[in-house]
């Protein structure tokens, strides 16, 4: 019989993701401005914004602003969340096509699971995330914020 014999490394792994290339997007966000990136090239546009387009390579990209005006595609009710998130649940996560063509997926607030509705207008804003960091989320488009 063959004896296992195995060493057991531990290996860290330490990722530095640069992001001058669209520090423009945070810069608008603060000022509630929700920007893409639009390829010179091939004219696609990109929310959350990419510095080079994964559709034809191209890295010509143009800043522009949303108007943040989207459609609900589908939505989930988060119950069992991850730990970090676990104080907010239940949430709401949608995805929706913005009027500009991207699809986007982020945290719908300022309604009522029950009075979700298929297709329903919502508008995409950049909000305080429990007075901590800046995000975007979606909210009713026709709806007061609950604040
Ligand atoms: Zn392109």
């Amino acid at each position: 019989m063959e004896e296992q014999c195995s060493i057991k490394n531990i290996l860290h792994v330490e990722m530095e993701i640069p992001q001058n290339k669209i520090s423009k997007f945070w810069e608008g966000l603060k000022e509630g401005k929700l920007l893409a990136t639009k390829c010179k090239k091939c004219a696609r546009i990109f929310f959350p914004p990419t510095a080079d387009c994964p559709s034809c390579y191209s890295s010509d990209m143009d800043w522009i602003e949303l108007n943040g005006n989207a459609e609900l595609i589908t939505w989930t009710v988060i119950h069992v969340a991850p730990k970090s998130f676990s104080e907010h649940s239940p949430y709401i996560i949608a995805v929706a096509k913005l009027e500009e063509g991207p699809k986007v997926m982020a945290w719908l607030s300022d309604v009522k699971p029950e009075d979700i509705k298929p297709r329903m207008e919502l508008k995409l804003v950049a909000k305080r995330f429990y007075e901590e960091k800046l995000i975007y989320c979606f909210t009713p488009a026709h709806a007061r914020p609950l604040s």
